[in-house]
């Protein structure tokens, strides 16, 4: 049997009213030119906040032109749906005019895997809005690498041979591969900074074979200036040697904190929610993460179930609102605001930019103003007058 390909493309061509939303008509038109590929056996569109997310199985390849070009021209031609009716940042995660082969780099979101479909194929993909790819670093170290989270890192002997973990610097560019339960305490070290290290994929070291990916496009590392947060998406194959479709799901009943939210510049809680409850508002928030579940079928996508739909996951979503509420009050002040480090490729250097020549050195123990702007190291050039 030819091997399966499982993509998640995504992106944000247009916000109804805002950052919240996207129109209807844009899902639709999604529908409908997909549905005219010959590349694809089957697709879903679905969207999570301002993002629009096609999760589609084909024969392709992982990276292939074709299926990229075709989420290239879609979201082109969604773009349009966008601009008819002004929507908020029409096209604004297309950053170059031409396509050239691959979506990766152009704007887009992507995460891909290629594998046998097993004699039963379980996958979930979640779907993140207002956060960025480092988001999954902590969800996924609890699924594959805590048997707290995970029984079956204990109960499953299949699983005992651990998962091989592959990790990108985002800053560098570069990659390493380190292997759990061995390198555990390596492995956090890096990916407890998920600003700059992120997970991309996971591997079984049993089956040889791929378990997870995830999406590391940075925006703001493409385009060297703010341009929304990521917006990231993950695929978790699950079951028989893998973690079960619950021990996946689980990490999500703790919410923890991520970068994000208003502005790609603040932390708040990532929030599981269903697809119809995927609107972020508070302060365009919080960053949502929605989990679509899917039985694959010689190459169908059965499904999908909404797994957060569950009444069980009202609690989780009580705790994401009470930790929103502790981080607001904390406004512009860290870490509720991103630190400054983060803050690089936002609008902060303009600032910092504007203000550079006021700066100016603090003065020695007994030295007045006067004698600081004398001795040259003061900002001011003023006349020297009644300052002291
Ligand atoms: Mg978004």
């Amino acid at each position: 049997m030819s091997r399966i390909t499982l993509s998640c493309i995504k992106a944000d061509v247009g916000g109804l009213v805002g950052h919240g939303e996207v129109h209807p008509e844009m899902l639709e038109r999604s529908r409908e030119l997909l549905g005219e590929s010959d590349l694809l056996i089957d697709f879903h569109v679905t969207r999570v906040g301002d993002d629009i997310n096609f999760v589609m199985t084909h024969r392709e390849g992982v990276d292939d032109p074709g299926i990229h070009g075709l989420c290239w021209d879609t979201f082109k031609k969604v773009t349009l749906v966008a601009q008819k009716y002004k929507l908020y940042g029409a096209g604004q995660d297309l950053l170059v005019d031409a396509f050239s082969g691959n979506v990766r780099g152009l704007g887009p979101g992507v995460c891909e895997m290629e594998f046998d479909e097993r004699p039963s194929e379980p996958v979930i993909v979640f779907m993140a809005d207002k956060t960025e790819p480092g988001a999954w670093n902590l969800p996924l170290y609890k699924i594959f690498a805590d048997p707290f989270n995970t029984p079956g890192l204990v109960i499953d002997n299949k699983m005992h041979a651990g998962f091989d973990f592959i990790v990108h610097d985002l800053k560098k560019n570069e990659q390493i591969k380190l292997s759990c339960p061995e390198e555990i305490y390596d492995l956090l070290m890096f990916i407890g900074a998920p600003h700059a290290y992120v997970i991309k994929d996971i591997v079984s070291r049993e089956l040889d074979d791929i378990a997870a990916t995830a999406t590391t496009t940075k925006l703001s590392m493409i385009a060297g200036r703010y341009v929304g947060k990521d917006d990231p998406s993950l695929i978790v194959r699950c079951q028989s040697g893998l973690p079960a479709v619950g021990e996946v799901l689980e990490p999500f009943a703790t919410p923890h904190l991520v970068g994000g939210w208003m502005r790609g510049s603040h932390c708040g809680p990532l929030m599981p929610c269903t697809v119809e409850d995927a609107r972020p508002s508070r302060l365009d928030g919080p960053p949502r993460v929605i989990a679509l579940g899917f039985q694959i079928a010689e190459g169908k996508l059965i499904g999908p179930r909404d797994m957060f739909q569950d009444s069980v996951w009202d609690k989780a979503r009580e705790m994401a609102r009470e930790m929103a509420y502790i981080m607001r009050r904390q406004g512009p002040f860290e870490p509720h605001r991103l630190s400054l480090e983060e803050m690089e490729y936002t609008t902060m250097p303009q600032i910092m930019k504007r203000l550079a020549e006021r700066w100016e050195a603090i003065p020695e123990p007994g030295e007045t103003a006067r004698e600081l702007i004398a001795s040259g190291r003061a900002a001011s050039t003023g006349d020297g007058g009644d300052i002291d």
